[in-house]
């Protein structure tokens, strides 16, 4: 700040005059601002006691320096330089160089002023670089952090993978074997138990199963939707549980369907856990159909079985989510089934969309978009 009192006069140098309106106030009426050009000019008809130098370049400095020599120390004005430009050792040799050796009162505070603030521009400056160390370390450890996640990812895929394999291979001999001993022992309760757990045990190895072929890189490609019905019936004609229930499957296709987009694998694993859940919560006839709509082909599986409760119906696709978990022991299963659905339909972008009613069945479907203009018979 400069005190008024204590200043005969002012000259404010600039690079653009209009830039020292915002120190004419403080420095109040006696300052007059001039650009460099016109300082010569000025200094020829006034000397004043203080130039107040913004913005300073080379060619301040130099106009500067040749004061030192045109005026006697007790003429020379105080210069005072405000430059983010000019390095703060050359500031400090233009001060001893120009600035007269009297005790100038505002002398010393401006520089002061001028030096501190170069100061706390490199504090500043050492503080951004800190930040700057900071934010890349922490860079540094999300990337880590990423590549920990995607390894745990990777491992949790080939846990999934391996125990599949693991468990199917025993489970189906022991299957065979416990159908074979059923064959020759009829109505023997411990069979029987056998049986029913051997059928529990390979529900939920199929959901595991699945679920590993959900987390499969999906492959987006063209598909034909009969194929991925009846990859689906062929699965489920597999599973023991449903062996004689199959015939109550009535399969629906328009003809000339034209190709979908989708993953083949993970669309068959979809209609084959809708058609599970509908055979495994009805008696009666269970409905699948696939039809053209508009640009896309409705793939939908209707039951005419037990219902949906309106206010479940949002969770039935929360992983081991189960209306009635008390109808466990009534419907065997694991509550991963439809959690499934919607992760490979999720994959797809696709919405899977039920409509229920408690007492009369439900109907699944979903929409699979078409292979624009490519027609094919099948
Ligand atoms: P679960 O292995 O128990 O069948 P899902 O994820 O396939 O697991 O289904 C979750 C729950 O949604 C089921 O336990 C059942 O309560 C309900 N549900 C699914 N499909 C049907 C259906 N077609 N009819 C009635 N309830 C169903």
């Amino acid at each position: 700040m400069l005190y008024q009192e204590q200043v005969m006069s002012i000259i404010v140098v600039t690079p653009d005059t209009s830039t020292a309106d915002l120190w004419l106030p403080d420095l109040h009426s006696t300052a007059v601002n001039c650009p460099l050009t016109q300082l010569q000019e000025q200094l020829d008809q006034h000397a004043p006691d203080v130039i107040v130098a913004t913005g300073c370049d080379q060619t301040h400095i130099d106009l500067f320096a040749s004061l030192h020599n045109r005026f006697s120390i007790e003429e020379r004005p105080a210069i005072v330089l405000f430059s983010d430009d000019i390095p703060n050792e050359y500031c400090l040799a233009l001060v001893d160089a120009v600035l007269p050796r009297t005790n100038h009162p505002m002398v010393p505070y401006q520089i002061q002023q001028a030096v501190e603030r170069k100061s706390q521009m490199a504090v500043m400056q050492m503080r951004i670089a800190a930040l700057e160390e900071a934010n890349r370390e922490l860079q540094r450890k999300q990337t880590a952090r990423q590549r920990t996640a995607d390894e745990i990812e990777t491992l949790k895929y080939s846990i999934v993978r391996n125990v599949t394999h693991e468990l199917n291979t025993p489970l189906l001999q022991v299957k065979s074997a416990v159908a074979l001993i059923a064959e020759e022992i009829d109505h023997n309760s411990l069979v029987e138990y056998a049986l029913r757990a051997t059928t529990r045990l390979e529900a939920v190895v199929k959901n595991i199963t699945q679920l590993a072929a959900s987390l499969n890189d999906m492959s987006n490609s063209p598909l034909i939707v009969r194929e991925c019905i009846d990859s689906a019936l062929r699965d489920l004609r597999r599973t023991w549980e449903y062996k004689d229930h199959i015939a109550r499957i009535q399969v629906d296709i328009e003809p000339n369907l034209p190709l979908a987009h989708g993953d083949r694998q993970g669309i068959s694993a979809v209609i084959q856990q809708l058609i599970d859940n509908a055979l495994k919560f009805s008696k009666k006839d269970v409905h699948v159909r696939a039809q053209r709509q508009d640009d896309h082909i409705k793939i939908s599986v209707q039951d005419y079985g037990i219902g949906i409760p309106k206010d479940q119906i949002e969770h039935i696709f929360e992983s081991f989510y189960q209306v009635d978990s008390s109808s466990r022991r009534r419907y065997s299963g694991t509550g991963v089934g439809l959690a499934n659905v919607r992760l490979i339909l999720d994959r797809h972008g696709i919405d899977i969309v039920v409509e229920s009613e408690q007492g009369k069945g439900s109907i699944f479907y979903f929409l699979l978009p078409t292979v624009n203009s490519t027609r094919v018979s099948i």
